[in-house]
């Protein structure tokens, strides 16, 4: 199972890479992970995708992604990669079922939610606890859910729970969202979402389910337990680099370390997209650089022929 381009996650800078790599006649192998779109594809609406006036369902985006991925010729295989050898040529990168080998190799992996830490985060996670309110909305249908963060995931996430929920209360630990201006305004004009200003959650409270969030005012020092249903947490992503841990730079947050070529610390082997930049997370720049990180494997597959 030998390629000439391995691409490690299947989201938009994955994805884009597999384009622009089949276009230049290489056939990558894309291993997409559990989550084929990655995180875009739990995303309700895309408004600043260009070329989309009227926005677009992430889903439906990740989607027609990976149909011009694969019309290019990238194999998309939904498989996880658990472990890499970049000290070897070939490369290997291995999945619970298969070892390939690789002459070149695109990390893609983005990031995941960060968890807070507390108790009941983990104990109702799935029942009550979530990271995706595209998935698990559904369920709190007339209900009341806490949603915990101030960035554009949480308002924007919270903004799609006002479908279903009757009250979305914001827990945020400043008295000033981080979220666009735009998405603000939205929020502010919803009859059906709240604020909780300087505050920070300390725990999940329930039995069977979810009946509560103790919150702390960081102003007051008072604690309060808030009645709710449900707990979206949105406090931020952190990269998916754990198997990429001593095998090429990281810096001090986990990112992967490339330069303005998308070069990691090791030859042949790029990054694109969040798992090597905290900076932007939009799709259209982890898009963009997967292009890049394509380009330039292209580059060093002709300079070191096989
Ligand atoms: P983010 O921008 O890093 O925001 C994280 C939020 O969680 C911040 O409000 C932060 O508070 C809060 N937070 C962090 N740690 C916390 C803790 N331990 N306890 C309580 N609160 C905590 O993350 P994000 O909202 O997931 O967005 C990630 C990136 O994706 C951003 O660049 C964003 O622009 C992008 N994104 C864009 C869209 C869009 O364009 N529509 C949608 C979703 C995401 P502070 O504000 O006090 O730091």
């Amino acid at each position: 199972m030998q390629y000439d381009l391995i691409i490690v996650g299947g989201g938009p800078a994955g994805l884009t890479a597999a384009i622009y790599a089949g276009r230049a006649a290489i056939k990558p192998l894309v291993l997409s992970g559990r989550m084929p779109g990655g995180q875009i594809s739990s995303t309700d609406l895309v408004e600043n995708f260009p070329g989309f006036p009227e926005g677009v369902s992430g889903f439906d985006l990740a989607l027609a992604i990976q149909r011009q991925a694969e019309r290019f010729g990238a194999e998309i295989v939904q498989e996880v990669a658990s472990k890499v050898d970049f000290s070897v040529r070939p490369i290997v990168v291995e999945t619970q079922s298969q070892a390939y080998q690789a002459r070149s190799v695109i990390i893609a992996t983005g990031a995941f939610p960060r968890r807070l830490g507390i108790p009941g985060e983990s104990e109702f996670f799935g029942r009550g606890v979530s990271t995706c309110a595209t998935c698990d909305g559904f369920f709190f249908r007339d209900k009341v859910v806490v949603v915990i963060g101030g960035g554009d995931s949480a308002i924007d996430e919270g903004l799609f729970l006002t479908r279903f929920a009757r009250q979305v209360i914001v827990v945020h630990r400043r008295d000033e969202l981080r979220a666009s201006k735009q998405l603000q305004e939205r929020a502010f004009a919803d009859p059906r979402m709240c604020f909780v200003w300087d505050s920070v959650a300390k725990g999940i409270l329930g039995d069977q389910i979810v009946v509560g969030v103790r919150v702390r005012n960081l102003k007051t020092d008072e604690t309060r337990v808030i009645e709710t249903d449900g707990v979206f947490i949105y406090v931020g992503l952190v990269p998916a680099t754990k198997i990429f841990r001593g095998q090429v730079d990281l810096d001090p947050l986990g990112y992967v370390i490339t330069d303005d070529h998308q070069r990691t610390s090791v030859p042949g082997v790029f990054a694109a997209g969040d798992v090597q930049s905290p900076d932007f997370r939009q799709c259209v720049v982890a898009a963009g650089s997967g292009a890049s990180a394509a380009i330039q494997a292209g580059r060093y597959l002709s300079e070191h022929p096989a």
